[in-house]
């Protein structure tokens, strides 16, 4: 793992593809220890969480049914950063646990309109699974039962996360190059 660029900015090696899957794994043995006998529905929240989604379910081996969803963020229309709902939810939930998972969790915004969205269903309950949480700036008031890594609060791209679309195709994740960032303000 080297530097790589992306578009205008540099990205450095921050996780490797090893460090990744066991993130991943011990995501998906807390989980199963606790619903492994539930028959879980677990919902992936799309684009960013493909990849995870598929190495989990790979590690998760136990009976449990998936689906997507996917919101579309319009921050640069409005200032309250208003999330539409384009693909909806399941159509079978009702009265199943429900197990979100993301693929990172920042300030929390989007898990807020994924609440919002799910505390008008009928399900038994729903719970938080994310593969990267930046604790130290989520603001939500709601709890995240599960997370893989928590990480700093820096940019990140690969594996499923995207820097204007290019970059998820990559194995391993890479963090924003700061140096690079203050060469360029300069
Ligand atoms: P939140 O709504 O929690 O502030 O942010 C969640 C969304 O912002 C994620 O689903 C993701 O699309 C994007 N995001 C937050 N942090 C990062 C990051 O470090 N890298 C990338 N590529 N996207 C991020």
């Amino acid at each position: 793992m080297g530097l790589i660029k992306l578009q205008d900015k540099t990205f450095k090696p921050f996780l490797s593809e090893e460090q990744i899957l066991a993130a991943v794994k011990s995501v998906a043995d807390k989980i199963a220890a606790d619903y492994k006998d539930q028959n879980p529905i677990f919902v992936g929240v799309l684009n960013g969480s493909f990849m995870f989604v598929s190495d989990f379910l790979k590690a998760y081996d136990f009976p449990c049914e998936v689906s997507f969803v996917k919101l579309s963020s319009y921050q640069g229309l409005t200032s309250t950063g208003i999330v539409e709902t384009l693909l909806d939810l399941p159509e079978n939930i009702e009265g199943r646990s429900v197990i979100i998972l993301e693929d990172i969790i920042d300030t929390g915004r989007t898990l807020k309109e994924l609440i919002h969205l799910f505390s008008r269903t009928n399900v038994k309950e729903f719970k938080i699974a994310t593969l990267f949480y930046k604790s130290s700036v989520y603001r939500g008031e709601y709890p995240i039962d599960y997370f893989g890594l928590d990480i700093p609060d820096k940019f990140i791209v690969g594996y499923g996360l995207d820097y204007n679309e290019q970059g998820r195709n990559l194995k391993e994740v890479y963090q924003l190059n700061q140096t690079t960032m203050i060469n360029l303000v300069l």
